[in-house]
């Protein structure tokens, strides 16, 4: 039995997936991160190592209203970034919903 180590896009995590796992995902099949809640997409589920996944976005829920929304990378791409009271860099997106601007703070993947 292999286990195959996929770190996460967004938050690194390391997302372990067993043969039995990849036996039931198929190209299209979304797997979301334990950690950061990010929806990635297969694109590819081959022999061995030959795996690939396309970040589809993050699940959020919007403090303001409760809503959940994906924050997908054009929406990163769009949003501006702050520096916050401790310095780090946060990017601000638009709640779809509400219009609250919520600051939110990735981890920097290695
Ligand atoms: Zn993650
Ligand atoms: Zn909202």
């Amino acid at each position: 039995m292999t286990t195959l180590e996929i770190e996460c896009p967004v938050c690194a995590e390391v997302l372990e997936l067993t043969d039995a796992d990849r036996a039931e995902l198929h190209v299209g099949d979304v797997i979301v991160c334990d950690s950061c809640n990010a929806e990635m997409e297969v694109t590819r589920s081959g022999e061995g190592e030959d795996f690939e996944l396309e970040l589809l976005g993050v699940l959020t829920t919007c403090p303001n209203c409760g809503e959940e929304f994906d924050v997908t990378e054009d929406m990163l791409a769009a949003a501006g970034t702050v520096q916050s009271h401790d310095g780090v860099e946060v990017s601000v997106v638009t709640c779809p919903h509400c219009r609250a601007r919520i600051e939110l703070e990735f981890e920097e993947a290695e």
